[in-house]
């Protein structure tokens, strides 16, 4: 009998464990986070280190790439390097497995190089997997330029069963990559739409073919050649069936030779304006941070008819009271959990929350009233996101990142914003044999050109021209491939 009691109190303490809103890992992990950041972005609106903590990148992992951007954040000797299956494998799953452990499960993470159909497709699937089986949330990038047979053999095993219930993608592009079949030196982003669809279109018919969902976000790089084309961009790729619109102003970052403008001359504020131009109205992006808004801006909201409504007004106290009810409740890495748990998760958010249900209706109906009625919403609702992603120069990265190292605070404006970005980044990679975590700026402007070195050596491709092998700096385990 006693036995028997103990069994069910064991399993009820399990089930309590399995069914908390935030599970222990998950507090312990922002909680981290949180004491990581530096005071400026230590605000109400802050996600990072309250409900997420961050993105991640791989790195070193396919370095290569079939198109000529310009510019390109990679370094000249990126595509010195082959791509070989094994070693993506293996180094995805070391770098994974360590930013799990240090970064908590439920984490969206980019399996991004080079480019990502370049792999096999078997290698592909096997390494978006193993991020999976690291409890992350994996995003392929691609320039998009690949055929529904490559889709369809990475997202269904030879034998017909379906491999996943939904596969993300970060699309990219623009009319500052070359290479892209039936239009390798576009002159115009209206020139790209088809392109743009027929990329969707691919991932519709896997759905409808093999039931798998799909989530895709298009990216594009603002150049001073392309800033007054992102409004169409926008109005044009609206209906297309995009998730997510993210634009980079270009930066001086990666293979010098590949730079062909004075990318300085963008503001982030005129980029934004563009974007802002296109979807017809103001686009807050207080409400909700993603670490340094010199970063980072977005917006999250839905379209109803012709309308954009974001979630949050950042100019009404009513939507920041909702704002902050939201994140009170809500479980930190987003609802990261089996499917088993979170009926129960829900119930019990909903119950330890019941004080905010009337702010939530409030909100609600707001919400409603701006996206013009429950009529607009009954049409069709659409979320989407707008997204700004701003690198920084390379040439404050690498002074302000090495004197970070030393703890030393740098007086120069330029470098002491860097030093401010840096510490407060949301898109970080993993270094497994270092123990270091570190931005993805630093990524692309310090390590990058060491690293891509040594794996050309190690790694070369046919009829590439081998690089001397550097000394020090990172190094990165490569497989005998
Ligand atoms: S990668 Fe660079 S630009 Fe992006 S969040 Fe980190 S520091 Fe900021």
């Amino acid at each position: 009998m006693t036995t028997r009691f103990a069994a069910v109190t064991e399993k009820l303490r399990t089930l309590e464990r399995r069914t908390r809103p935030v599970a222990p890992d998950v507090a312990d992990s922002l909680a981290r986070r949180w004491a990581e950041l530096p005071d400026h972005v230590r605000n109400p609106a802050q996600l990072m280190g309250q409900k997420l903590t961050g993105c991640e990148g791989t790195h070193g992992v396919f370095p290569s790439c079939d198109f000529a951007c310009k510019p390109c954040y990679h370094s000249a000797d990126a595509n010195k390097v082959r791509v070989d299956g094994r070693h993506t494998i293996e180094q995805v799953d070391a770098q994974m497995s360590f930013l799990r452990a240090a970064r908590g499960p439920g984490v969206h993470a980019q399996l991004i190089g080079g480019e990502a159909t370049l792999l096999d497709p078997e290698d592909h699937a096997e390494a978006l997997e193993v991020m999976r089986r690291h409890e992350r949330f994996p995003m392929s990038f691609s320039h998009g330029d690949f055929d529904y047979d490559y889709l369809e053999r990475l997202a269904v095993r030879p034998d017909g069963r379906r491999r996943f219930d939904v596969l993300a993608f970060a699309i990219h592009i623009d009319t500052t990559m070359h290479g892209r079949r039936g239009a390798p030196h576009p002159e115009t982003e209206a020139e790209l739409d088809v392109f743009r669809q027929r990329t969707v279109d691919m991932f519709e018919r896997l759905r409808r073919e093999h039931g798998v969902r799909h989530h895709l976000a298009h990216n594009m790089t603002v150049t001073p050649a392309n800033l007054d084309q992102i409004a169409g961009v926008v109005q044009r790729g609206r209906r297309m069936g995009f998730r997510v619109f993210s634009f980079q102003p270009a930066a001086h970052v990666g293979n010098e030779r590949r730079w062909d403008d004075d990318y300085r001359a963008l503001t982030d504020d005129a980029v934004w304006h563009e974007v802002e131009r296109g979807v017809g109205r103001s686009l807050p992006f207080r409400a909700m941070q993603m670490g340094d808004l010199r970063c980072n801006r977005a917006t999250w909201g839905l379209w109803t008819d012709d309308r954009y409504t974001p979630v949050f007004e950042d100019d009404d106290p009513h939507d920041l009271a909702a704002r902050d009810a939201l994140y009170r409740a809500l479980p930190g890495n987003f609802l990261f959990a089996s499917r088993a748990s979170m009926g129960a998760r829900m119930a019990r958010i909903v119950l330890a929350n019941r004080r905010d249900l009337s702010t939530a209706a409030a909100w609600a109906r707001r919400l409603i009233r701006r996206g013009g009625g429950a009529k607009a919403f009954l049409h069709g609702v659409h979320p989407t996101t707008y997204v700004m992603h701003s690198f920084i120069d390379a040439a404050d990265v690498g002074p302000a990142w090495e004197a970070l190292q030393r703890g030393e605070r740098l007086e120069a404006p330029s470098l002491r914003a860097a030093q401010e970005r840096l510490e407060a980044c949301v898109y970080a990679m993993g270094h497994p044999g270092s123990g270091q975590i570190v931005p993805a700026c630093v990524q692309h402007s310090v390590l990058d050109p060491e690293e891509n070195a040594e794996l050309a050596v190690l790694l070369p491709r046919r009829g590439a021209r081998t690089p001397r092998p550097t000394r020090g700096g990172p190094r990165i385990p490569v497989s005998a491939g």
